[in-house]
């Protein structure tokens, strides 16, 4: 038995370095990108059910090699403070896109910005940001700044740093919802324009036996003056099941995958419920 123990833990130990092996080489792979010019943005519509056209762009990060997806380097962008240079690559980078959606093709959209709960760190960030808006001439309303609840764990300035956020005009969307500790009360305090229901929820209340509780969650998300998003839809008994129960938007693959910056144009002209 001693033996199997001690081989238990040498493979235990063997793991623990593949890991750490692998992170370093993300972390790599994230200081080359930043330096070189390797991340791009790639672009997901949210489509307003009222009217099929996409309000709101989703932008979200690649590698552009494709070695590790976001699910894999973002962790890895957080815990090495990475997350703080990459955050500002992406808003200036979805401003410069603002900027040239405005001036190619006269076109309004907003473009949302994922922001992890480490960016609060960020102190020169609200500058940044506000320098940006200026330099290329964006109204702050045309940016969105995705948050999850994580966010009021993370830092017990959380609030007051979104309300700065706020109070530049950009928009806030509380992403993520149904996964974690959603506590309605936050939603009293945090103030948020916008709510994204989590695939989790797509996936996992569209029986019969569990609708109800998605009815009940999407009317009063309403009775807040929230509109709601619904993420990760799939299919289209997933789209008519939302529609009918008066979700505002749908982002998932059922309608469009996240995109190229030269698909734009394209989604921009689209009614996606033609
Ligand atoms: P998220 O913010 O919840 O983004 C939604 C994720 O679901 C995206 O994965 C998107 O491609 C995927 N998705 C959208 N529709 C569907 C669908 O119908 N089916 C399925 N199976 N998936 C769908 P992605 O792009 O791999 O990003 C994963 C996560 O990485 C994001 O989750 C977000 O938390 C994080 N992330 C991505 N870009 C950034 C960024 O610029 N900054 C930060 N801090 N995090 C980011
Ligand atoms: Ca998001
Ligand atoms: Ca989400
Ligand atoms: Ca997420």
């Amino acid at each position: 038995a001693k033996k199997i123990k001690k081989n238990n833990y040498l493979y235990y130990n063997q793991k623990m370095i593949e890991q750490l092996k692998r992170r370093k080489k993300i972390k790599n792979k994230l200081q080359n990108a930043l330096k070189n010019n390797g991340f791009s943005l790639k672009y997901q519509p949210q489509i307003n059910l009222k009217t099929g056209q996409a309000d709101f762009l989703e932008a979200l990060l690649r590698l552009k090699d494709n070695s590790f997806s976001p699910g894999e380097f973002i962790p890895v962008a957080e815990e090495s403070g990475l997350i703080i240079e990459i955050g500002r690559w992406v808003t200036k980078a979805a401003i410069k896109q603002l900027a040239l959606i405005k001036n190619q093709y006269q076109a309004e959209i907003t473009i949302s910005i994922n922001f992890s709960a480490k960016q609060i760190r960020d102190h020169g960030y609200l500058d940044f940001l506000k320098k940006n808006l200026k330099k290329y001439k964006i109204a702050a309303h045309y940016l969105e700044i995705e948050i999850t609840e994580s966010i009021l764990i993370e830092d017990n300035k959380a609030i007051t740093f979104i309300n700065q956020l706020k109070n530049i005009g950009v928009q806030i969307a509380l992403d993520d919802f149904g996964t974690g500790y959603s506590s309605f009360s936050y939603l009293s305090y945090l103030k948020t324009d916008k709510v994204k229901l989590d695939k989790f929820l797509a996936d996992n209340f569209m029986a019969a036996d569990k609708i109800d509780t998605l009815i009940n969650l999407i009317n009063l998300l309403h009775s807040l003056d929230l509109p709601v998003v619904a993420e990760g839809v799939e299919t289209k008994e997933q789209y008519l099941q939302l529609k009918a129960h008066n979700c505002d938007y749908i982002q998932g693959y059922y309608f469009s995958k996240p995109l190229a910056k030269d698909q734009i144009k394209a989604i921009l002209a689209k009614n996606y419920l033609n």
